[in-house]
């Protein structure tokens, strides 16, 4: 006889699914401008780039300042849903690369729409780090920002809210934007 029907494969009972028992955030790997590349770093590297597949810029899975990994997906109780990269290392509150870039990117568009001086460039700078993280002075910058977008004109309100939805906490953005969800 010596037929072998399944070419010798014999399949073992035990699947490899790696269902991850931990329980706590994964470390997440986000590109240089902020695209999430992989929100599970240490339970998925499969997925992990060097560098962005949507931008090309590098990514890391580390704050540059204190090197604490980026937090990713939540293990836990509730399922986990991917997150967006933080805004901010929840460690040493450093803002990561890619906040800076949007903040320095809604910098220069309120600069070259509104024609602002550098004393006004400063003030502006200061309120979108305000709006950036809940703080005593975020209604105030918040207010501030309200009333130089209404200053811009109307094709380029819609480019100012992406940006500014893009960096501002949620109560910020209430503030500036009290009829939009
Ligand atoms: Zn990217
Ligand atoms: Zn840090």
């Amino acid at each position: 006889m010596g037929r072998n029907l399944f070419g010798g494969w014999q399949s073992t009972s035990g699947h490899s699914v790696h269902e991850p028992k931990r329980e706590g955030y994964d470390v997440a790997q986000v590109c240089m401008n902020g695209h999430m590349v992989n929100p599970a770093s240490q339970a998925s590297p499969e997925h992990n780039k060097s560098y962005c597949d949507t931008c090309g810029k590098k990514t890391i899975t580390a704050c540059q300042s204190c090197n604490t990994p980026i937090r990713g997906l939540f293990w836990g109780t509730y399922s986990a849903s991917e997150p967006a990269p933080p805004n901010h290392c929840h460690q040493c509150g450093q803002p990561f690369p890619w906040t800076e870039a949007k903040q320095k990117a809604a910098l220069e568009l309120f600069a070259e729409l509104l024609d602002l001086e550098q004393e006004q460039r400063d003030e502006l700078a200061r309120d979108l780090e305000a709006i950036a993280v809940d703080q005593p002075r975020t209604q105030v910058a918040a207010l501030r920002l309200k009333r130089l977008i209404g200053k811009v004109g109307k094709e380029a309100a819609g480019m100012v809210r992406d940006i500014i939805v893009g960096i501002a906490s949620d109560v910020a953005v209430k503030a500036i934007y009290p009829n939009q969800k």
